[in-house]
């Protein structure tokens, strides 16, 4: 039944016209007073089949199960929950500076006047973005801005690169590898099942990437190959580079072997060191097989406002001669309405002089990390892996250790949080992943604690 007061309120909405809102407002007073729904726990199920291949995946995401852990530690021991400190998930902590943040405060104060109002904007984003991104950040006059996708980031655009390869490829990524290359296999249904005893799924090609081939495999050399390979670079989780003979070699293989290659290179700006790419189109030869994702989440200080992009060369086809660039336009077209006017003003602030300043400070700020990480983990006397051109350090553990005990022992002994390298998939087993993306002071405090409490050397 409907009481008197909704029908008052119905009333109102028809004569004010927000009648959004105002629906809303009411079934929230509704649940609040709990009059006339109810949030008891239904044992009804619908008749819809679960799709089968998310009942494929193997537990949580990393990340969340990484804060499902730190809580159930806290939950146990409360009396120590303000000495956490995070060097695990790589989320960016330094505020957005001034100029940068400029930029947003224009692009949200336009939408306040009649004059700058915008709505629906171009789903692949402003052209005058596009622009820049093809002008500043490529090679001159290797991208055009119609080859240029702008997106709410690099994480989204690889789910929706997938879906337009759909299920019937067979992909490749890096063993250990940032987990939404592989999670997103799984969904679209390439896969088969987890193999429990390899921690491997059916129809993905795991290339190792270990110390003996520095972190980059050898696609050139396997005798398999993949429709789709997914490399990154500066990467994620082992902070490793490729250099331009790697990835001379990789585009090479790609023609020979008729692959993509899905170039992730969301960490570029860090790489300090002459000579290493920092974008695939770097390279002889990959308008013809390569994609680049990319995005100011860890440029920018962006992981919240989300902006990224997508570059798909007009030369990229698929076997029946088809562009792929015109397929994920359609995936654009239909899936997204385009990143946020509001992140598009931020991204051309970035594009700018003061901008690109500002994101060469904030990279200075996470590097400095990266190198006090790194050095104070070599003085305790483990390998230490990246840490130079990316805001990642990769700690080799004494044999026989696992990564869970390790993730465990250093939660429990220095409450610092770190990531177990298991969780990138079966090659980061025996490693464990430090993020740079930390406060100097919960840096320093967390070497500190480690120089006290942890050392291999004997
Ligand atoms: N690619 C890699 C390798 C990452 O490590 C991350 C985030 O950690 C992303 C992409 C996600 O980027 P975005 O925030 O633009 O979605």
């Amino acid at each position: 039944m409907i009481s008197l007061e909704s029908i008052i309120l119905l009333l109102v909405i028809f004569l004010c016209g927000d009648s959004f809102s105002l629906y809303n407002r009411i079934i929230t007073c509704h649940i609040k007073s709990g009059s006339h729904l109810s949030m008891s726990v239904s044992s009804h199920t619908t008749r819809v089949k679960r799709n089968f291949n998310f009942s494929k995946l193997s537990g949580g995401y990393l990340f969340p199960e990484i804060g499902r852990r730190r809580d159930a530690f806290l939950s146990a021991n409360p009396s120590i929950k303000d000495r956490i400190i995070s060097l695990g998930i790589g989320d960016t902590t330094l505020p957005i500076p001034p100029y940068i943040l400029s930029g947003l405060i224009k692009g949200a104060t336009k939408l306040g006047t009649k004059e700058g109002y915008t709505g629906y904007g171009a789903e692949k984003g402003r052209y005058d973005l596009r622009a820049l991104i093809a002008n500043n950040i490529y090679p001159k006059d290797m991208i055009r801005p119609d080859e240029v996708f702008v997106s709410d980031g690099a994480k989204c655009d690889i789910m929706r690169i997938q879906q337009m390869f759909g299920p019937d490829v067979r992909s490749a990524v890096q063993d250990p590898s940032y987990p939404v290359y592989v999670d997103t296999s799984v969904m679209m249904g390439q896969t088969g099942t987890l193999n429990n005893h390899t921690g491997q799924y059916e129809n993905i090609l795991y290339m190792p990437c270990t110390p003996e081939n520095n972190f980059f495999p050898d696609y050139a050399a396997m005798n398999q190959r993949a429709d789709i390979i997914y490399i990154c670079s500066p990467n994620n989780p082992t902070g490793a580079v490729a250099t331009h003979s790697h990835l001379s070699s990789l585009i090479k293989a790609c023609k020979e072997k008729g692959s993509i290659l899905v170039y992730d290179a969301a960490y570029a700006p860090f790489i300090r060191s002459p000579g290493i790419p920092k974008s695939i189109f770097e390279i002889d030869g990959a308008r013809d097989v390569a994609v680049e994702v990319n995005s100011w989440s860890k440029y920018a200080g962006f992981t919240g406002v989300r902006l990224g992009w997508t570059v798909i060369p007009s030369s990229l086809k698929f076997s029946d001669g088809s562009l792929v660039k015109d397929d994920f336009n359609r995936v654009m077209t239909t899936a997204f309405n385009g990143a946020s006017n509001i992140s598009q003003e931020g991204g051309m602030a970035c594009l700018t002089k003061e901008g690109q300043k500002e994101i060469s400070q904030l990279i200075d700020y996470y590097l400095y990390n990266a190198n006090l990480l790194k050095h104070t983990m070599e003085e305790l006397g483990y390998i230490v892996y990246g840490g130079t051109d990316a805001p990642y350090i990769f700690l080799k553990l004494p044999p026989g250790t696992s990564s869970w005990d390790a993730f465990t022992d250093i939660l429990e002994r220095v409450q610092v949080i770190t990531i177990p390298g298991a969780g990138f998939g079966p090659g980061g087993e025996g490693y464990l992943r430090l993020s740079a993306f930390a406060p100097r002071c919960d840096v320093e405090m967390a070497c500190n604690r480690m120089k006290e409490k942890f050392s291999v050397k004997k």
